[in-house]
């Protein structure tokens, strides 16, 4: 099964928290299990984030979410321009990442998301965009086997 959204939100910074509350809701009932879901929620976070911050002078910015039956991806863009984006794209392609200076706040989100994500990709036209990607196959269960917490949660009631 296939499913697809998108949703377009103000600049704000309290926005990302609602990216992150609308994204675990359908990312979980899409089925993903918790530890994707997680990681994709912290590398939507920073990007979200970045988006909010450096995405001027857009006013809004837009998550699309995609869920497949091998792969997740969301995609952040808007129509602002990336500070630096020759610099950000690299960032964003180059193998392997060299860590920034602590003090490189957007540098070390990039190298978080390339962390959590299986994939990465970043371009400047015609919207400044990051897409993260998400690899399903790598983590699900077979249908028949219960998560292996659930006999020991229902012993403990
Ligand atoms: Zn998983």
């Amino acid at each position: 099964m296939d499913a697809g959204f998108s949703i377009t939100l103000p600049r704000q910074a309290y926005t990302v928290a609602v990216v992150r509350d609308i994204l675990d809701t359908l990312l979980s009932r899409g089925g993903l299990c918790r530890e994707c879901v997680d990681d994709i929620l912290l590398a939507v976070s920073e990007a979200g984030a970045n988006a909010v911050e450096h995405g001027g002078p857009a006013p809004d910015y837009t998550v699309e979410a995609e869920l497949g039956p091998r792969w997740c991806e969301v995609r952040i863009s808007h129509t602002g321009r990336a500070p630096d984006e020759a610099h950000l794209a690299e960032r964003f392609a180059n193998d392997p990442v060299p860590l920034p200076s602590p003090e490189a706040e957007s540098g070390r989100g990039i190298v978080l998301m390339r962390y959590l994500m299986d994939e990465v990709a970043f371009q400047d036209e015609p919207r400044t965009m990051v897409a993260l990607r998400k690899r399903r196959t790598a983590c699900d269960r077979p249908l028949d086997s219960p998560p292996p917490e659930r006999s020991t949660r229902y012993a403990l009631l």
